[in-house]
């Protein structure tokens, strides 16, 4: 191990070194839970002065680049969103890209596996839904959850839909159907506390875990009961109708994704169907 190196520029993530006990140096191995800015941003900074191992699940191994991803224009073009509308996202996603320093040597994780520390093991389960290499890591002796995005305790998180782009055109991850898979299995589980990526702890987390399915499942139905009654719509005019035109700038890509994430799993439950009309997804019910 080296010589400490000089505190690098503030908001490169040196902010969050000093919690770090007993210090930063003595530190071998960084789990994180999936590849957001705001859960890798201090990543590449502690391993440059730990020489720690950084772990990631594989398919969030690319988030992690430094310049990050961009919304592609593609995408939200298919998704309906009006080009002078675009125009407010890329500001959040560069401005997220300065949070994040690069990281230097990654190991990938693939499925489920446990991994052994001096006087405990950790489980690290894979539970897509809000990412898809969304990984949390479980203490089964203390019944002890570190659960990353997936469940918090204030908000309901987003199952974000990622894209890739296909011989056959775009195709879309089944995001909120993976969430809803990962949090029954969750609530299957013993769990006595969660310690969750943001906000306070969680003691007693069944019932939380259960609101949360009970939430989407609803969220789903009056996706659905919406889009019968206005008959066919594509993600964004749908998402104005529901939101009754309250939404401004990033929070209109969030309600976007929101409808969208809904659609596509009506959709893959055989409850509506989706066709594309000059490069635009549209949905309607069965
Ligand atoms: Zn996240």
């Amino acid at each position: 191990m080296g010589l400490p190196h000089p505190l690098p520029p503030r908001g490169k993530g040196n902010i969050h070194l000093c919690f770090v006990r007993p210090s930063p140096f003595s530190i071998k191995r960084i789990l994180l839970t999936h590849g957001h800015v705001d859960h890798f941003g201090a990543a590449g900074e502690l391993q440059r002065r730990s020489g720690a191992k950084v772990l990631i699940h594989s398919e969030d191994l690319s988030k992690i680049k430094p310049a990050g991803e961009p919304a592609d224009e593609i995408y939200l073009h298919n998704a309906g969103i009006p080009r002078d509308v675009m125009v407010g996202f890329g500001k959040a996603d560069r401005m997220m890209d300065h949070f994040g320093g690069s990281i230097e040597k990654v190991k990938t994780i693939g499925g489920n596996e446990t991994l052994e520390f001096e006087h405990f093991s950790l489980q690290l389960l894979h539970m897509p839904g809000h990412s898809s290499g969304h990984t949390v890591f479980y203490w089964p002796e203390k019944n002890l959850l570190l659960s990353g995005d997936i469940v918090l305790p204030t908000i309901t998180t987003n199952p974000l839909a990622e894209y890739t782009m296909t011989p056959a055109g775009i195709k879309r991850s089944l995001s909120l159907g993976q969430m809803l898979d990962s949090l029954q299995q969750l609530a299957e589980m013993k769990i006595d506390l969660i310690l969750p990526g943001h906000g306070s702890r969680i003691e007693n987390p069944g019932e939380l875990i259960n609101s949360r399915i009970a939430f989407y499942r609803q969220r789903l139905e009056d996706t659905y009961s919406l889009l019968k009654s206005t008959g066919p719509q594509n993600p964004y005019r749908l998402a104005l109708i529901y939101f009754k035109g309250r939404l401004k700038g990033f929070d209109i890509l969030l309600a976007v994704n929101e409808t969208l994430v809904n659609l596509d799993l009506l959709v893959y439950q055989g409850r509506a169907i989706e066709e594309q009309i000059d490069g635009v997804s549209v949905f309607g019910v069965v």
